[in-house]
């Protein structure tokens, strides 16, 4: 069984005209109660994460910043607001992660999705921002982590998980993959970043060109994702599961369909079926429930059957083969 980490609460965090407001998580809800899996999906409510939990990944000016701008409400950047008791809301989507990825180590269920607001890949060790105040997915990465486990984030949103990839940079216990638009923003994560010391060649970026879609995605994944993966060994796979790749999202320029997720989750699954997602971006509101739900449907062993006509306009092999020959040295690919 599929276990969802939801709360209503998650919808008090909220900025009226901000492409991240409480609408995505309401259509997503809507998408699900109507489907035939909803039945079997079993949800649970998440706790907030503990202040000396948050400080184990970021530092103390960081949440003293967000803390005190829960008091009043304001802006962290010119994208990243702070409600009023957006502190507490940012530590119960942290919290729910946390807890899911406990759930799914100690074999309590198989897999699980996070539908978490505010998101956090961007949420960096010393700075909130891109609509991220705290690294839900890197606080739980960390959390596993401490007690001997590797763990595997695998990030498909259309921006580069800068913060994620702060945190994990010298790593060898968490491996960061993503493919990314770029240049986009926040403008970091070129192929050449591969991570320092213990971390040099767990951290794996491919940036793709506006246009690229399934195809150059999938290829990358048979080629260097998968099978980078499969000599690591992760004991659980976390997916920063960012739908603005989509090919109808208005921050995107990438071209996936709800098939394109569904077939990520399955080939991320025959490398380890202890998976978790967790939400990060995705801003169509038409659409971003089928996509959370064809990850479900993928997670769960069941068939798709949701078609969207739509191919990508650049094959981006290039990128590939020079990621594939940066790697070469670190992984027998
Ligand atoms: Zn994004």
């Amino acid at each position: 069984m599929t276990l969802i980490v939801y709360s209503d609460r998650f919808l008090e965090h909220d900025q009226f005209n901000h492409p991240e407001n409480s609408e995505r998580l309401v259509s997503i809800m809507r998408t699900l109660r109507k489907s035939k899996t909803f039945e079997k999906l079993n949800i649970i409510s998440p706790q907030p994460l503990d202040e000396k939990d948050i400080l184990e990944v970021h530092s103390e000016e960081m949440i003293k910043k967000i803390r005190e701008l829960s008091e009043t409400g304001g802006w962290i950047d010119l994208d990243t607001y702070v409600c009023l008791g957006s502190y507490d809301i940012a530590r119960l989507a942290a919290g729910g992660v946390v807890m899911l990825a406990s759930k799914i180590i100690s074999g309590e269920d198989e897999n699980g999705f996070a539908l978490v607001r505010p998101p956090g890949h961007h949420a960096t060790k010393n700075r909130s921002m891109g609509f991220c105040l705290l690294n839900n997915v890197a606080l739980a990465a960390y959390s596993i982590s401490k007690k001997n486990k590797r763990v595997l984030i695998f990030d498909h949103d259309v921006h580069h998980g800068n913060g994620t990839q702060d945190i994990f940079y010298e790593s060898s216990k968490v491996m960061y993959q993503s493919f990314h638009l770029s240049p986009h923003y926040p403008g970091t994560g070129d192929i050449d970043e591969i991570g320092e010391g213990d971390g040099e060649g767990y951290t794996i970026n491919l940036p793709l060109p506006r246009g690229a879609g399934e195809r150059t995605v999938l290829e990358a994944m048979d080629e260097v994702f998968i099978p980078i993966a499969e000599e690591f060994k992760p004991d659980l796979i976390i997916v920063s599961a960012g739908f603005d790749s989509h090919y109808q999202d208005m921050l995107g320029g990438l071209r996936l369909s709800a098939e394109s997720f569904y077939k990520i989750i399955c080939k991320l699954k025959s490398v380890q079926p202890r998976i978790i997602c967790s939400l990060e971006g995705g801003y169509n509101l038409e659409k971003l429930g089928m996509l959370v739900l064809s990850e479900i449907l993928a997670m769960s062993g069941k068939e798709l059957d949701y078609r969207e006509k739509v191919e990508e306009t650049v094959y981006a092999k290039d990128r590939i083969d020079e990621l594939k020959k940066i790697l070469k040295e670190y992984w027998s690919l």
